[in-house]
């Protein structure tokens, strides 16, 4: 009898020994030489697109404004000309569906003219729109109750580039109606809208400051498997995790894999890896193992928001196609294994002005610090009044199993300062007008109490069990999973500090109007503001029962039920958020929640029947094959021993063959039941209701059905046991 295991383990044996040198660099190159070299960047349009087409183009771009039909079309024939220098034969509109990852349908550049002859042809209608047949994306209801047909359209603003020999154009999705069905179109608005509130703001402060732009710079965590183990693992393939596994004798207690040495064959792959996403364009920078065995991080440089999330969702496709490439496969998932950390993909998101000012860093000048503190305690305020918002837009059925446990951020939104910025805060709270600015004879203005250290990058005090952390120059969003489209914390994020920029400005206005000097409304409303966002900022150990309970106590969202949060995103004042800001409508905000429980119930359903064959096709039969070697041992004891010395002998396999039983017995009994909790929640009125019944009555089930299964894998011949284990999995040699 062959053993699926055993086979899976000798292929990954002859893996681990065979060449590791990666496959892509050529000796000599360096990044210069083939940084963007698949990318359409502005210094190679002027090759191929005459000068005053691209001039009105960049205009249009860097102002935010509706590229003309005249433009595009010019444009697309400087596209083909490159692509097809470059070898490519097809096109594709390239965009982000409800669903997560990208879609993608593709054409070739050519069509018949009326005599059936071919042209090489590329239209700019063809750039500028399509109407992808996707009528099976989700859209929540948008595209039942408006209208079918969606469309994707150019994103002039993150540049073209080419895959092989199919030329990507970034395009948003949208219904025929406008309404937003991707992630990307709200990440536009919502990045349009904060920039011109905080424009707004910064007018306050520095009248030269024509444009903010809005950064982020994703860390980017992911396992590694081998891919002949993870063949043999059905839940791996069909649901990214293991569904069940007892844990390793050794995993990361040591904390010997956390920045360790990468072993040559993951090193290989990471090479592959960075040198196609530097093709690409994407400035990948950092590479580290992590904190859990098989667990690794990269990272870029920051980028403008929309492009970094362009760039993010283009790595994770490189990433499994270089995997594979090297007999891995790469486990985006939040938490493939039990036990041990999770991976998440933490989002360093900061505002910057075309004049080179970090408003989120300590400045120069009393004016800029107090930009600096107005910019950081509008941050605190709009987390605060959004911070289930913020949570909602975080959870998934996948990252879930991240944020209950004690090694990831947990599921409440709270903000780490660090001790610094806190005492500046406690001392302006405490201030009077007249301490906290002083203005001199010559009209200088002084902040009093609070004179800020220009360089606060303190890297010892981190905390790490924060889910959005202060870290010097920027806010670090680390509750984001990896595996989602950072754009939806990314939107969630930009709509509410929009709004709250937008708050605080009105109140400056109004109190300057009345008459009140601009330095001391500003002072006495940052004062306010730090008094009644207090609640949200947290320095202590956030996986602690303690915390939960004092959380609940300032009022702040605890709720863990992921279908449950989903609600925030229709909460009134969320809904009236987003309104404001024109980031999303109502209609948009129900057919994504629609869709967030559509696809949470989905997830568990396709979980929970990986789990149903997993322990009747695998563990059961072994654990039966087991238990029958012990019953035949103890009949053959009996037939060879006296009655007396038979009673000893078979103590053991007496005890095994009990235990088996009973495990198996509830394995059985789980599975029934599981089965018959699935019938119930499927029949659930609606989406909500059906994610709400898979949480509260499925979850539990696959838990315990799982730790049954674990239990007996822990008993059985290991001969005998067909799925690969954690100790086989989690280290890579
Ligand atoms: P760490 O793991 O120590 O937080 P990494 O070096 O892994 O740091 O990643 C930090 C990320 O933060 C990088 O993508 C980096 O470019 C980004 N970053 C640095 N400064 C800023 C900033 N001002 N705004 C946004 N992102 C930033
Ligand atoms: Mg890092």
């Amino acid at each position: 009898m062959s053993n699926v295991r055993f086979e899976a383990l000798k292929t990954a044996k002859e893996h681990s020994f065979a060449q590791v040198t990666p496959s892509c660099t050529q000796e000599n190159e360096r990044v210069k030489d083939f940084f963007a070299r698949d990318v359409f960047t502005r210094a190679k349009m002027k090759e191929y697109i005459a000068e005053e087409v691209l001039e009105q183009l960049f205009d249009d771009v860097d102002n935010g404004r509706t590229i003309h039909r005249d433009i595009a079309g010019n444009v697309a024939i400087g596209m083909r000309k490159w692509a097809m220098d470059h070898g490519a034969t097809h096109f594709t509109h390239w965009f982000q569906p409800l669903t997560g990852g990208t879609a993608e349908k593709h054409d070739a550049f050519f069509s018949l003219t009326k005599d059936g002859e071919l042209i090489e042809e590329f239209s700019g209608d063809s750039l500028y729109q399509q109407e992808p047949d996707a009528s099976s994306f989700p859209s929540g209801g948008i595209r039942n109750t408006f209208e079918a047909r969606g469309y994707s359209a150019w994103d002039p603003s993150s540049p073209v580039f080419l895959i092989g020999d199919t030329l990507c154009i970034p395009t948003v999705f949208v219904a025929y109606t406008g309404e937003a069905l991707d992630y990307k179109t709200p990440l536009i608005r919502s990045t349009a809208s904060l920039c011109h509130a905080a424009r707004e703001v910064c007018g306050l402060f520095d009248k030269t400051v024509k444009h903010v732009h809005v950064n982020l710079g994703w860390e980017q965590e992911y396992f590694l498997v081998d891919e002949s183990l993870y063949m043999a693992r059905p839940d791996l393939m069909l649901t990214g995790r293991t569904l069940m596994g007892h844990n390793s004798a050794k995993s990361q207690q040591l904390e010997d894999h956390y920045f360790g040495a990468i072993p040559q064959r993951v090193l290989a792959f990471m090479r592959d890896l960075e040198y196609e996403a530097l093709c690409a364009g994407i400035p990948v920078r950092t590479r580290h193992n992590e904190v859990a065995p098989n667990q690794f991080e990269m990272a870029p440089i920051y980028e403008d928001v929309n492009l970094a999330n362009d760039h993010n969702l283009l790595v994770m496709s490189i990433m499994e196609r270089v995997a594979q490439k090297h007999h891995f496969r790469v486990l985006l998932h939040e938490k493939p294994f039990a036990g041990v950390n999770g991976s998440g993909k933490h989002c360093n998101w900061s505002l910057q002005t075309n004049t080179g000012v970090n408003l989120l860093a300590p400045g120069k000048n009393p004016y800029q610090n107090l930009q600096f503190v107005t910019f950081l305690v509008n941050v605190l305020m709009a987390v605060h009044r959004h911070n289930g918002l913020l949570k909602a837009s975080i959870v998934s059925a996948t990252n879930e199993h991240r944020l209950g446990a004690n090694e990831a951020p947990p599921a409440i939104i709270s903000v780490f300062l660090g001790k610094q910025i806190t005492e500046v805060l406690d001392k302006l709270e405490h201030a009077t007008a007249e301490e906290g600015i002083i203005i001199n004879a010559k009209k200088e203005m002084k902040l009093g109490v609070a004179n800020i250290p220009e360089i606060l990058l303190d890297n010892t005090d981190r905390n790490r069990t924060s889910p959005f952390a202060f870290t010097g120059n920027r806010f670090e969003f680390r509750a984001v999973g990896s595996s989602a489209n950072c754009g939806g914390a990314m939107l969630a994020l930009n709509a509410a500090v929009a709004e709250q920029l937008m708050l605080f400005k009105s109140e400056v206005d109004r109190r300057v109007e009345k008459g009140e000097p601009k330095e001391r409304a500003l002072f006495d409303i940052i004062r306010n503001y730090i008094v009644a966002c207090k609640a949200i900022r947290f320095e202590g150990n956030g996986y602690s029962d303690e915390w939960r309970a004092e959380a609940a106590e300032r009022g702040l969202d605890c709720e863990t039920s992921v279908p449950l949060v989903i609600d925030r995103y229709l909460a009134p004042d969320t809904i009236r958020m987003f309104q404001l800001t024109g980031v999303l409508n109502e209609a948009e905000l129900h057919s994504r929640s629609e869709v967030k429980w559509e696809t949470y119930a989905k997830k568990l359903q396709i979980e929970s029947r990986v789990l149903g064959d997993l322990v009747i096709n695998h563990v059961l039969p072994a654990a039966k094959r087991y238990q029958t070697m012990l019953l035949n041992n103890v009949l053959t004891v009996k037939q060879v021993f006296s009655a007396d010395e038979t009673a000893a002998l078979n103590e053991m396999d007496y005890s095994i063959i009990r235990q088996i039983e009973s495990h198996s017995a509830a394995i059985l009994k789980g599975v029934e039941a599981m089965t018959e909790a699935r019938h119930k929640a499927n029949r659930q009125p609606d989406e909500r209701a059906k994610a709400i019944a898979y949480h509260d009555t499925i979850l539990p089930l696959m838990a315990d059905i799982r730790e049954h299964a674990d239990a007996l894998e822990l008993i059985v011949d290991d001969e005998l046991w067909t799925l690969p284990k954690y100790r086989e999995m989690m280290f890579i040699r």
